[in-house]
């Protein structure tokens, strides 16, 4: 009895009802009408517009504030999002923050401590009892834009995930199709791409920079989850645009926030300074090595030296940069040759320092795989 009084059972029985009947709705249309390519291209479409509305919307701007957004692109993200079916901007970044604030513990909404299927998909079902954080919500009470999705958001979504495909896929005459593999079929992928995010990205993958936390670093996933993979990171530097930091890391929400950017409907985005995250990689290193190995006192002085050294090295060839740049806008206004002379003695010790971070950076790297190799026999 005390099971059943747990259940959210309309949640239930939506997703149920949408999994089962809307997944044979779905297989049943393409035996019967085979393979549309219009269908298919609005589907993608639609998975897309949905999918980053959640990820660059409801995630990276309403919950974390790394950057800050026009209006236009807010009610974008907001009507699209709600066309996801993942509650309405303000529960769903409410149960995020809490998410972030209580990872792994009683309080994590999608706790990854109680399994697979209840991170992914059984907290879902289930009506949670805990305790309230009413300040997780109250900037976002602020926002006139979140509270007008909030209170429409059932017609929002039905609008938005099922009314509009229709209408399109209605230009050419497949309306039930495009109901069907534009709305539901694409709904029930979008669901587990982003559900995967609270589940499997704190199952599978690398703890780069913190294991403090679940949270796992995984390309694979990224693919997935419209580059939401690098979750450790996220975890760790949650204000950060970015989830994947380096330029061939796969996160194409990221290019999308930095699109958006460059058409002034985005600004302001929030990037974690190289150095933190350098240290937080070399500590992060060294603690896997402690963990393995028995005689620390062999190599944590020359380990800790050698971080010490990189984080000179690296300080010294930012500190470079910052001079390159304000030099180089000197020189623009006045093109004297002394200028020209600085700017070039600059250069040089600039490249010189970047080549002694390198250096550094490689010895240490080269030192804790040689001290992780010794400690995996
Ligand atoms: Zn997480
Ligand atoms: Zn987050």
């Amino acid at each position: 009895m005390s099971f059943l009084k747990k259940v959210n059972w309309f949640n239930t029985i939506f997703m149920t009802i949408f999994h089962l009947v809307g997944g044979f709705l779905v297989i049943n249309y393409i035996i019967n009408f085979g393979w549309d390519f219009k269908l298919l291209l609005l589907g993608l479409v639609f998975y897309l517009l949905t999918g980053f509305s959640i990820t660059a919307g409801y995630h990276r701007l309403f919950s974390h504030k790394s950057y800050e957004a026009h209006p236009v692109l807010q009610f974008f993200y907001l009507v699209f999002g709600a066309a996801a079916f993942e509650n309405s901007a303000l529960n769903w970044c409410y149960d995020h923050r809490v998410h972030h604030r209580y990872v792994d513990k009683k309080e994590d909404p999608y706790n990854i401590n109680k399994g697979f299927w209840y991170a992914h998909l059984g907290w879902i079902l289930t009506k949670s009892k805990g305790k309230e954080f009413p300040q997780y919500k109250r900037d976002m009470q602020q926002n006139k834009l979140i509270m007008w999705q909030h209170k429409y958001y059932i017609p929002i979504a039905v609008l938005f995930s099922f009314i509009l495909p229709m209408l399109i896929g209605g230009l050419f005459g497949k309306a039930i199709g495009a109901l069907l593999i534009a709305g539901l079929g694409r709904l029930i992928v979008v669901h587990h791409a982003t559900f995967f995010i609270n589940s499997l990205c704190h199952m599978w993958g690398k703890q780069t920079y913190t294991d403090e936390n679940t949270a796992k670093d995984n390309f694979f996933l990224a693919l997935f989850t419209y580059g939401e993979g690098y979750h450790n990171f996220h975890h760790l530097f949650h204000n950060d645009y970015r989830n994947g930091i380096r330029w061939f890391h796969f996160d194409p929400t990221k290019w999308l926030i930095k699109t958006t950017s460059y058409f002034g409907l985005a600004r302001k985005l929030s990037v974690t300074p190289k150095r933190k995250i350098l240290m937080a990689k070399m500590k992060m290193k060294q603690k896997l090595i402690c963990y393995k190995g028995y005689d620390k006192s062999v190599w944590t002085e020359q380990m800790e030296s050698m971080i010490y050294k990189v984080d000179q090295k690296f300080s010294h060839w930012m500190k470079l940069k910052e001079e390159y740049k304000e030099y180089c806008l000197v020189l623009k206004k006045e093109k004297t040759e002394l200028a020209q002379l600085k700017l070039q003695e600059i250069k040089r010790e600039l490249v010189e320092a970047k080549l002694n971070y390198k250096m550094a950076y490689r010895n240490w790297r080269g030192y804790s795989k040689f001290l992780l190799k010794c400690y995996s026999y």
